[in-house]
């Protein structure tokens, strides 16, 4: 059965040039790069390399880039580090729509004595820029907020964002783990002071990501150990999966321009197409100022895990905006926070290509998922009284 992957803001598939290059580093270039002889130092050559092309795609210095075992980590590390190097301030400004791995963090803060501000969305996922700003106070320690968002695809505008908040003495951190590779980032001319970004969202494996620390910003390391990364981060680096995320960024600079139009050409495709032949289909998020490569469909009157369920069958993986994995079956709370009715958010579904999808992979979903939808709405209350009322 063929298999149309259409989930890669949940993960992606690891780039054969990416696998290439790594794999002499898990076989034959096995030596600890602190070590003092030849055989470990060209393995920390290589470190240095990697190094290099990640901060060239993020536009900052080798010197800048801190790697870590993945985006969670570098995100809890930069809220850590913030609030440690401002001991005096106990608030937090950050959305509602953070991923968990900045807003479960900072829900946990709030118990621990942190006054936690989340700034709202309207209804096309867009922020509450005068919620932030009126929310600053000489109090704030850290400001947290996504590049963009991994359900809706919404692009925040963090270098306006970031302008703002530059010599207010706040620290400002990024979750750009969804935009890098898909939204050209320039960090010389956009003043954030940490970023983070994760290997597998990008054609690199799971288990390694980034922590950009801008020169200058006071930090204290999350993991305390060894003097690796130049004492920001103890540990032995990992470093078959640091040479893939290298190689990973430098892919994902060459292909920014394709997915800027021949993968978003293939999504505003699937997505036109599934309005047309879906009746009771909406848009979540705002279509204008979003990623290349998503969509966030709701589907009036079905539940989106059925949904899932009979795409499953005929080999199409993508993910539903209800928060399966807490065993209710809740609406995402970036749904909610964005407003989306009920009957719609239930059975709202997200598509997320990559290069690696083609244009008869997206001719199967178009061609299969409005028979599935009517199914299920046979069979739906909800659907039989809209129809009735
Ligand atoms: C996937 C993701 C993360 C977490 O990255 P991991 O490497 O899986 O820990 C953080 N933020 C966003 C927006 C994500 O999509």
């Amino acid at each position: 059965m063929k298999m149309v992957y259409v989930d890669n803001n949940a993960t992606t598939q690891v780039a054969s040039e990416v696998f290439e290059e790594m794999s002499p580093y898990l076989t034959r270039y096995y030596g600890n790069p602190s070590s003092m002889y030849t055989f470990a130092g060209q393995v920390g050559d290589k470190l240095r390399e990697a190094a290099a092309k990640v901060a060239d795609l993020l536009g900052a210095a080798p010197e800048e880039i801190v790697f870590t075992s993945c985006g969670t980590e570098s995100d809890n590390t930069a809220i850590h580090a913030a609030l440690r190097s401002n001991p005096d301030k106990r608030h937090i400004v950050t959305t509602r729509v953070e991923h968990p791995a900045v807003k479960s963090l900072c829900e946990d803060l709030s118990k621990r004595g942190y006054r936690v501000s989340f700034v709202p969305v309207d209804h096309k996922g867009r922020l509450d820029l005068d919620y932030l700003y009126d929310h600053l106070t000489d109090d704030t320690a850290v400001v947290s907020i996504m590049w963009a968002n991994n359900e809706s695809g919404v692009i925040f505008p963090i270098p306006e964002i970031a302008k703002k908040i530059r010599d207010r003495g706040i620290v400002f951190h990024t979750d750009a783990v969804q935009a890098v590779g898909k939204v050209p980032i320039d960090l010389s001319s956009v003043p954030v002071d940490m970023l983070a970004l994760s290997g597998h969202k990008l054609h690199a494996p799971k288990g390694v990501g980034v922590l950009y620390i801008r020169k200058g910003t006071k930090f204290s390391p999350f993991l305390i150990g060894g003097h690796q990364e130049r004492g920001r981060r103890g540990g032995t680096e990992n470093v078959a999966s640091i040479v893939a995320l290298g190689k990973a960024c430098e892919l994902a600079g060459q292909h920014i321009e394709e997915e800027n139009t021949r993968v978003a050409r293939l999504r505003d495709r699937l997505e036109s197409e599934l309005l047309a032949r879906i009746d009771k289909a909406s848009v979540n998020g705002d279509v204008k100022n979003r990623l290349p490569n998503t969509t966030s469909i709701g589907f009036d009157a079905v539940e989106g895990e059925a949904v899932l369920l009979l795409m499953d069958q005929i080999g199409i993986c993508a993910s539903s905006g209800s928060a399966c994995t807490s065993g209710s079956l809740e609406p995402s709370h970036v749904l909610r926070a964005m407003g989306v009715p009920f009957t719609s958010a239930h059975g709202s579904i997200r598509f997320s290509l990559s290069r690696y999808n083609t244009e008869e992979q997206i001719d199967h979903i178009i061609e299969h998922l409005p028979p599935i939808i009517d199914r299920l709405r046979k069979m739906s209350p909800f659907w039989k009284q809209s129809q009735a009322g």
